[in-house]
C-alpha cells in the first residue's frame, strides 16, 4: 500500500488532487484540506502528486507490497 502525505502549509485547498484521483482515495476534510479517506484503494499512481500545482501532496510507494 502506498502512503499519501499532504503538506498543509503549501496546500491551497484547490481540490485538484481530489478531482483527479481515479480511485476516490481523497476527499475534502472539514477544514477544507484534502484527506486520505480510502487509503486501501490507492494504487500509487501518483496522479494527485503530479497534478498538484503547489507540490503539496506526495505519494510514497511501499516497494515491499506493490508489484509494479
Ligand atoms: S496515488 Fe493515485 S490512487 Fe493514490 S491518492 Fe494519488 S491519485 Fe489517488
Ligand atoms: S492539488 Fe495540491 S494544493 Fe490542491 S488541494 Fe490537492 S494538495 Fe492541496
Amino acid at each position: 500500500m502506498s502512503k499519501v502525505e499532504i503538506f498543509k502549509g503549501w496546500c491551497k485547498k484547490c481540490g485538484i488532487c481530489i478531482a483527479f484521483c481515479p480511485r476516490g482515495v481523497l476527499t475534502a476534510g472539514d477544514d477544507g484540506f484534502p484527506k486520505v479517506s480510502n487509503p486501501d484503494a490507492c494504487t500509487g499512481c501518483r496522479w494527485c502528486e503530479l497534478r498538484c500545482p503547489d507540490f503539496a501532496i506526495v505519494v510514497q510507494k511501499d516497494e515491499h507490497t506493490d508489484n509494479a
